[in-house]
């Protein structure tokens, strides 16, 4: 089995979000199974951070190796990717996105095409490569990468790739082309739903978020889209890569621990405390968060419980970048309740490492959440999320109430979030309850193997073995 995925994101390289973290950490999964995986990339700045031997092999294309024997391809483009941010800056989009990723499908194709064996299947990721599936029927119909197979995986549907549609021409299709292939959409590109439209299968991160999407609260406009595909959308919940996430042996933490061994996360919190700047009292509850600041990861409900939540014992620390208005509202609560809540504005692989090993509890108050990998990865360090049940987090958490690992609100609304916090910290007060509760958290396995099983078999079911 010959797969090869094609994403705008992939850890080591790149990342901005979950979607790098899956596409660097699935491919490595597959492997043990036996599929012969290959990655295709955009050649951004930096991906030489990552240490890894880069080398040219070809015009406009370089290449490197990834776990055993996982090739990935760097498709490069000067003026396209050699710039600061993978789709934009902090105030705006970049304005060519639609010529920088038609050149970056256009490109993968040409690539397999020339390959000796061909792709059984091309396995995209988001609307970035939405247009794989439309040009492999409008460009390879009578060549032998007519019988590969595409997967399209929707990582988040509030993200389409949305253009207007006098930029059609970018993409090398006639105006019949584009509404035979569903480019279309309230008379703009939209390229999430090409994919969907010609993807040979349509999958996403979670089983809950697969239902969500097919509704109107969640399908951000393409629910009818969805709902027309004949096979429905596949939920296939994603893994975190344990060897990499690991508090036992992490390079990027201070104190290493296990679940045998869990007084020395408390060594981290001090640390992170007073890294914060906060006086590293133990009997304090910490909560950390690490994410994009976007609307969806539900900062505007913090912002509505700080008030109150100033006025308890607890610390709360927060990394993460993006929207302008997310950092200015932050900056102002910092300002307000500078005992309480600390804020990061930054991107910073080692201290989210920090965050996770040093806090008591993770907030993840998303308004939706399609798989969330950051409150697996909080579990596995000890930090015990309190979440919004959507989506992944709903498939991932249970109520502590229930004999679960996390605390669950299920109104979207400032008072149920404050609820579970408040619950959080009285189950922290007891101390020999919140004890147990974290030695709980060890006895998750979120682990990527069974979900790549799932993979295998959906690729096996596609290419007919
Ligand atoms: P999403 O894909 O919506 O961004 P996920 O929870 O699926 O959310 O994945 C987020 C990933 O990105 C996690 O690995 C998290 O640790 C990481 N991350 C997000 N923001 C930052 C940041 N500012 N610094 C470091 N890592 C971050």
């Amino acid at each position: 089995m010959n797969v090869v995925f094609c994403s705008s994101e992939c850890v080591p390289f790149a990342k901005t979000g979950g979607l790098g973290d899956v596409c660097g950490a699935l491919p490595l999964e597959l492997e043990k199974f036996g599929v012969e995986v290959s990655v295709f990339l955009p050649h951004y700045r930096g991906v030489e951070a990552a240490g890894f031997p880069i080398k040219k092999i070809g015009s406009g294309l370089s290449m490197t190796t990834i776990g055993r024997q996982v090739k990935v391809f760097f498709v490069e483009h000067q003026d396209y990717y050699q710039r600061n941010g993978l789709y934009g800056d902090q105030h705006r989009d970049f304005p060519d996105n639609l010529n920088r990723f038609q050149f970056f499908c256009r490109r993968v194709l040409e690539t397999v095409a020339g390959w000796p064996e061909r792709p059984d299947i091309i396995h995209c990721h988001d609307w970035q490569t939405g247009l794989i599936p439309v040009y492999l029927k409008a460009f390879y119909r009578n060549s032998p990468l007519s019988r590969t197979r595409t997967v399209l995986t929707i990582h988040n549907i509030g993200y389409q790739g949305i253009f207007p549609k006098e930029q059609v021409k970018t993409l090398g299709l006639d105006h019949d082309q584009f509404f035979q292939f569903g480019l279309e959409y309230f008379n703009q590109i939209n390229l999430l739903k090409t994919g969907i439209v010609n993807a040979d299968v349509v999958t996403t991160v979670s089983p809950t978020y697969a239902q969500e999407i097919q509704t109107r609260t969640y399908g951000s406009g393409l629910d009818g889209v969805l709902r027309s595909r004949t096979d429905g959308v596949m939920g296939i919940l994603n893994g975190i890569d344990t060897e990499y996430w690991n508090p036992a042996d992490d390079p990027l933490i201070r104190s290493h621990f296990s679940a045998e061994s869990v007084d020395k996360k408390y060594l981290n919190k001090r640390d992170l405390q007073v890294d914060s700047g906060f006086s590293p009292e133990e009997d304090v509850p910490v909560f950390g968060f690490v994410g994009r600041l976007a609307q969806q990861k539900g900062l505007d409900l913090l912002s509505g419980v700080m008030e109150t939540l100033s006025r308890q014992k607890l610390q709360i620390v927060l990394l993460g970048v993006g929207e302008q208005r997310y950092h200015d509202m932050l900056r102002y609560l910092s300002n307000c309740y500078s005992s309480r809540l600390r804020v990061f504005f930054k991107f910073d692989e080692p201290l989210a490492h920090q965050v996770y090993s040093g806090s008591d509890f993770f907030l993840m108050p998303s308004q939706y959440e399609p798989c969330g990998l950051s409150q697996m990865i909080s579990l596995r360090y000890g930090a015990i999320p309190v979440v919004y049940k959507t989506g992944g987090l709903a498939d991932t958490i249970t109520p502590y109430h229930m004999g679960g690992n996390g605390f669950v609100f299920e109104q979207y609304t400032k008072e149920s979030f404050l609820a579970a916090i408040l619950e959080a910290i009285q189950v922290y007060q007891d101390r020999s309850r919140f004890r147990q509760l974290v030695r709980h958290a060890f006895d998750f396995d979120f682990s990527w193997r069974c979900s790549a099983e799932k993979y295998v078999e959906l690729y096996e079911r596609l290419v007919g073995r």
